[in-house]
């Protein structure tokens, strides 16, 4: 009878702690399968423009003669090696904003300068196909609480894929205010476009690295697929979150939410030893 007692209450326990490790294993091999997919993607797109480099030196050796052909081989070669270059730059910053704890260098953030800095980044890429970028704020002495250069990055890869995936003459614009929470106060920067917009089903996954719409239109426009996952990152490292509104044809909003660098916190970074 005891024995029996002992074994039934065993089992349940028993058979939950085998649950609990075929659930860590499965976690175990997911995990596994994303780092494996991504080496994959990362030697994917690496292989693209360094076999395209190597079959236009090829061709600019056999175009000796053809100072016209030259031109244009070394031409595509400058497009390529750009490609190369960003894809590289994205891929070092990806693994900085995933290794790095961005508060160690938090700082308070002026969102008017951030702003500027991703409206200057994309006044080119604008103008060449002029559209117009409209800025606003509800207030001038609005801050985040983080670190600038993460910061500075994920606000410049959204306002770039909102002129990117726009057409000519349309509107770009970014707002910023501060809205409150229960935990204090955010900063909310929404920046909105005109553009092609996102179906549902990809709006749940444009934030995976490598993920992409319409490879070969991202691949144009100098995209890498590695902006939304580099902007995700950041949001949620420093407390925060990014969402998108989207619809078809219409043009999409991604919003940014931050902790404000509120006067407490300011404070407590200057003497942490006050409380
Ligand atoms: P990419 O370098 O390709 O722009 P991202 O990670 O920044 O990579 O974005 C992933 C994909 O999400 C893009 O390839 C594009 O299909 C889609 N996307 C991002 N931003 C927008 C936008 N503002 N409007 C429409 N589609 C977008």
């Amino acid at each position: 009878g005891d024995a029996l007692a002992v074994s039934a209450r065993v089992a349940p326990l028993g058979s939950r702690l085998v649950l609990l490790l075929v659930e860590d294993l499965t976690e175990a091999r997911r995990i596994e399968a994303v780092r494996r997919d991504f080496v994959a993607n990362v030697s994917h797109e690496l292989k693209t423009p360094v076999g395209a480099l190597s079959l236009l030196s090829e061709a600019v050796m056999d175009a000796s003669d053809d100072p016209e052909a030259v031109q244009r081989f070394a031409g595509r070669m400058q497009i390529e090696a750009t490609r190369l270059t960003s894809l590289v730059q994205e891929l070092i910053d990806l693994s900085r904003v995933q290794n790095d704890d961005p508060l160690e260098d938090a700082e308070p953030v002026r969102v008017d300068e951030l702003v500027a800095e991703a409206v200057d980044r994309c006044r080119h890429a604008a103008g060449t196909k002029q559209i117009t970028m409209a800025a606003g704020s509800t207030s001038d002495d609005l801050s985040i609480w983080g670190n600038r250069g993460q910061l500075a990055a994920a606000l410049g890869n959204l306002v770039e894929n909102a002129v990117n995936y726009s057409p000519a003459r349309t509107r770009v614009g970014i707002a910023a205010r501060r809205v409150s929470a229960p935990g204090g106060d955010l900063i909310e920067i929404a920046v909105t476009d005109q553009g092609i917009g996102i179906s549902d089903k990809d709006k749940e996954r444009i934030f995976e690295r490598f993920y992409r719409v319409d490879p070969a239109r991202s691949r144009a426009t100098g995209g890498t697929g590695l902006g939304l996952a580099i902007v995700k990152h950041v949001a949620a490292s420093h407390s925060g979150e990014v969402t998108v509104w989207s619809s078809e044809g219409q043009g999409s909003t991604f919003t940014l939410r931050l902790p404000e660098a509120g006067v407490a916190r300011d404070r407590g970074q200057q003497h942490p030893d006050l409380d």
